[in-house]
């Protein structure tokens, strides 16, 4: 079961955005990178990371724990702490075991009691407790994607720059001879097996820097991706349905409950987790692919009130909560929409740049692992790469054998998922609030409720983990983290 015993009140955090200004030569020679230390690489090597939300501050611990000089771009100004809860599981737990972060996830648990499905009327027709409904079982936990990433950002501010509200507008890559911006001697640019000597990379407001190695954590639109491997469009399935999450006042009085009600093509969910006086809503939509600025909160709040108009207003029908759900959609200052899709990509890597998370395989929120396999890239990515030491492509190939069978098992659960997620008829509808009904008082509701959850643990648990040497096994004794654990390859 969930660990709800542990789990204490949950932290009210702030996530004080605080703009880092360490130069490219601060960081080759901060104590952690310098080789000052015993266990510090004789040469750090800097790496920069688009994207400041799950797997970028995820590979920035990990890089940082291996001695890397580590460089996050965010585009927006300040952490983003919107966003719906996200499960963490199976290979998840482990990893997040490994960095030291289960007990805070633990800690900041939404701790979810019941879902229910609910008629026209807000009556809820059938209830069920909140781990058969969230198909989570043994270790497994929830948490608020703000939350995680608040707790990723702390873990790793002191140690990582951060420069919020910049993005990358050009990588390219540079020879050897080509002495580094602010490092004549080059220092920072030996050439790897692939002769190149890392990357300059130019910013919408930054300098121009040069750095060894370029990760794109920046999401399913990833900029990196875009900049190196051409347009999404030729890389994206969309599963054929959209989704919009949003913070609302809590109006029903909900407490860690959530409440669903289904019209056919249309899924429509409030509720409240542990510790937050706000509610939290979420309204997903079959629909065809359509044409809009993922960058413009007007346009999409457009699509969605379009999509539900409407809907809870007689004679219309639906739940009458459902104009006070699209008004709070409004004025959310944390609005997020986007499709259910998938990035499928023939190779993640291409010279020194490494797309890692949503960026390399997005798996949609049908999937509901696209956070875990962000924590779990990010171990596998930082382990191989350490392992490695100066030989990136090589640690990227491992990376990508290491994840390829994961995230394939996961985009097919996703394909399902997202099928199954809303159903076409009233009749589909009325059924499954019957399944629902009178699961509680069947005999055999564990055995259900196992097989509900077998899909998803199979692809939470679908890759087997490497033991890397800054990373003890999950049942070893946690011990302070050092500030950098030199590989025992390393030079
Ligand atoms: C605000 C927000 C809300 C979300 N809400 C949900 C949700 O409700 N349900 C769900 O299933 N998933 C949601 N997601 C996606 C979910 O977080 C990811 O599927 C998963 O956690 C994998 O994380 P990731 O770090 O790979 O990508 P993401 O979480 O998508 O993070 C990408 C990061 O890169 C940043 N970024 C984008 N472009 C650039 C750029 N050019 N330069 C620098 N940075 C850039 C983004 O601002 C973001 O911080 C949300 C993501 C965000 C950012």
């Amino acid at each position: 079961m969930s660990p709800a015993s542990n789990r204490a009140t949950k932290p009210a955090t702030t996530a004080a955005a605080r703009p880092v200004t360490h130069s490219v030569t601060d960081l080759a020679t901060s104590p952690a990178t310098s080789g000052s230390g015993p266990s510090a690489p004789a040469t750090p090597r800097s790496v920069l990371i688009s994207g400041a939300s799950i797997a970028g501050p995820a590979l920035a611990h990990w890089l940082h724990r291996y001695g890397f000089a580590v460089t996050v771009v965010e585009r927006a100004p300040e952490l983003r702490t919107g966003g719906y809860k996200v499960d963490i599981r199976g290979a998840a737990i482990e990893v997040a075991e490994r960095m030291g972060i289960l007990e805070d996830i633990q800690r900041a648990s939404t701790d979810m009691r019941s879902g229910a499905y609910v008629n026209d009327d807000g009556k809820r027709i059938a209830t069920l407790p909140a781990d058969i409904f969230g198909a989570r079982v043994g270790r497994d936990d929830e948490i608020m994607r703000g939350d995680l990433a608040r707790i990723l950002y702390e873990r790793t501010r002191a140690d990582v720059e951060y420069l919020f509200g910049d993005s990358i507008t050009s990588i390219t890559p540079v020879t050897p001879a080509a002495p580094a911006p602010g490092r004549p001697d080059g220092r920072h640019t030996a050439a790897g097996a692939d002769g190149a000597a890392g990357v300059e990379v130019t910013f919408e407001q930054a300098a121009p820097r040069r750095f060894d190695l370029v990760v794109g954590a920046d999401g399913l639109h990833s900029t990196v991706r875009r900049l190196v491997f051409g347009p999404e469009e030729q890389l994206l399935r969309h599963l054929g349905a959209y989704i919009s999450a949003f913070s609302m006042p809590n109006e029903l009085g909900l407490d860690r409950e959530e409440l669903y009600h289904a019209q056919p093509g249309r899924l429509i969910c409030a509720y409240s987790s542990a510790g937050d006086p706000a509610a939290k809503g979420w309204l997903s939509f079959r629909s065809p692919r359509l044409s809009y600025d993922h960058r413009d909160p007007e346009q999409q709040l457009d699509l969605l009130e379009a999509a539900f108009e409407g809907m809870g207003v007689s004679p219309a029908g639906g739940w009458r909560e459902v104009p006070r759900l699209l008004a709070a959609a409004r004025e959310a200052s944390d609005f997020y929409f986007d499709g259910m899709q998938l990035i499928e990509m023939d190779r993640w890597s291409r010279g020194r740049v490494v797309l890692l998370g949503d960026a390399a395989h997005c798996a949609s929120p049908a999937s509901g692992q696209g956070t875990g396999m962000a924590l779990v890239g990010a171990y596998v990515l930082a382990g191989e790469l350490a392992a490695a030491d100066r030989e990136p492509e090589e640690a990227f190939a491992r990376y990508e054998e290491e994840m390829r069978g994961y995230v394939a098992v996961n985009h097919a659960l996703a394909r399902k998922f997202a099928r199954e997620m809303t159903v076409d008829t009233r009749r589909q509808i009325r059924l499954r609030h019957l399944m629902m009904r009178i699961l509680p008082y069947m005999p055999w509701k564990n055995l259900v409720a196992k097989k509900i959850a077998e899909d998803v643990q199979r692809g939470a648990h679908a890759i087997t983990l490497k033991d890397h040497p800054a990373a003890p096994a999950a049942n070893a004794a946690a011990g302070p983290v050092p500030a950098a654990v030199r590989p025992p390859y390393a030079a």
